[in-house]
């Protein structure tokens, strides 16, 4: 069995230090901060999971994810995957909406169609606007994403893995016998495989190994008091949302964070990982107002809950998932582009299965460092 370090507990890094432990590895987990930390990208009680995408590529990827996100939660024993349906809507011929519907129908994914009259009777809490029309997936819903996170190194764990928090790797240095990785406050430590999952930090780190055109970007998002009981923006009651022709999107009350929370995907500030600005502004908060204003009524412009997280850009928002160029005991998970917790599952598995020379059952040319350099 292989000595197999994985750099980052966030999302991806979890994931695959689990699969890594459950078939007998010598994993450590490195990771700088705290495991569930709210400086990098896998904090929080809500990200959005979902086949509807307007590629049909990511749908049939997610067809693989919702089987290892069940089996997560049943070996976690706790909930992690809130099954509250998703309504994705914009203007009733919108391109994205055309693109949505071929994708689900193309993947055998089931969908029903709802126009303004048809989502003010089911979903009162949600306002589609006149000419709009909203595709429902009821196998979409909310990853408790810390939870998810927690629950991996718990598990690995429990199969043997080390997690060393507060553990930053400053060096990364591969040689004929291993991978030397050089830690903070002096320590070293040899493997014989390295998955980098450093998510924002990652063009940095690997910057003596390759040239990454990822964007670090600040992104907020804000969640709001209802004007009435929360009860009306229950999970029961209110499904997770996007407005592809804005790229707003929310959530309902997620049983855990107050209010109700609604965020812009919309690429925000570029920033350094270490200089974020942490406060939110009335510029951050002012759209997220103005659409609450337009789409959701019964909740008020009041804040309950506001917060700052990063997105890890690609050119391309395709994500990269690839062994390192000349270097292959050292696999690179990154870039996931703000739409990535919902693959983590399934991209940890395939890290996983690319640190131990195992086949992986997809061509994934589409996720590959030589792309980014064409
Ligand atoms: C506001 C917001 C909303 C989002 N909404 C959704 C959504 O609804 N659905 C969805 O699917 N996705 C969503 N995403 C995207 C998703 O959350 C991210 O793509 C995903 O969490 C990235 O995980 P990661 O493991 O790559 O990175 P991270 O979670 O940032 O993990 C990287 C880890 O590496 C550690 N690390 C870095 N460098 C070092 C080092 N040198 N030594 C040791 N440790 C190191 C970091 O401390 C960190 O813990 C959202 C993101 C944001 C910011």
């Amino acid at each position: 069995m292989a000595r197999i370090a994985v750099l980052g507990a966030g999302g991806v890094g979890s994931a695959a230090a689990r699969f890594l432990a459950r078939e007998g590895h010598d994993v450590t987990v490195l990771e700088q901060l705290e495991p569930d930390h709210d400086r990098g990208s896998s904090y929080g009680t809500s990200r959005i999971i979902r086949k509807t995408y307007t590629d049909g590529f990511y749908t049939g990827l997610m067809g693989a994810a919702y089987p290892l996100w069940d089996e997560l939660e049943r070996e976690a024993g706790e909930p992690l995957f809130a099954r509250t349906g998703g309504l994705f809507f914009g203007p009733a011929e919108h391109p994205e909406l055309v693109a949505i519907r071929r994708a689900l129908t193309e993947n055998g994914v089931p969908f029903e169609e709802l126009d303004p009259a048809a989502c003010a009777r089911r979903f009162p809490r949600l306002r589609l606007l006149p000419g709009e029309s909203g595709v429902f997936e009821r196998e979409a819903g909310f990853l408790r994403a810390s939870a998810c996170v927690r629950a991996n190194l718990r598990l690995a764990t429990a199969h043997g893995a080390q997690v060393r928090a507060r553990t930053a790797v400053e060096g990364i240095s591969p040689g004929p016998g291993g991978i030397t990785l050089s830690l903070a406050g002096g320590d070293s430590l040899s493997v014989d495989r390295l998955i980098v999952a450093a998510g924002p930090w990652t063009a940095r780190l690997l910057s003596r190994f390759v040239s990454l055109p990822f964007t670090v970007t600040r992104q907020t998002y804000c969640h709001f008091e209802p004007e009435g009981a929360v009860e009306e923006f229950s999970a029961e009651r209110f499904p997770v949302w996007i407005d592809f022709a804005t790229n707003f999107y929310g959530f309902p009350h997620d049983g855990q964070s107050p209010g109700v929370k609604v965020a812009w995907h919309e690429m925000g500030t570029p920033t350094d990982p270490d200089r974020v600005d942490r406060e939110l502004h009335e510029a951050d908060r002012a759209p997220l107002r103005r659409y609450r204003a337009e789409h959701l009524p019964g909740l008020s412009p009041r804040v309950a809950l506001e917060k700052v997280c990063l997105y890890t850009m690609t050119p391309d928002t395709d994500f990269v998932v690839d062994p390192l160029p000349g270097e292959p005991r050292i696999t690179l998970v990154g870039g996931l582009s703000g739409h990535g917790f919902k693959f983590t599952v399934l991209l940890g598995r395939i890290a996983a299965w690319m640190a131990t020379e195992q086949r992986v059952p997809w061509a994934l040319s589409r996720f590959s460092l030589a792309r980014l350099s064409r």
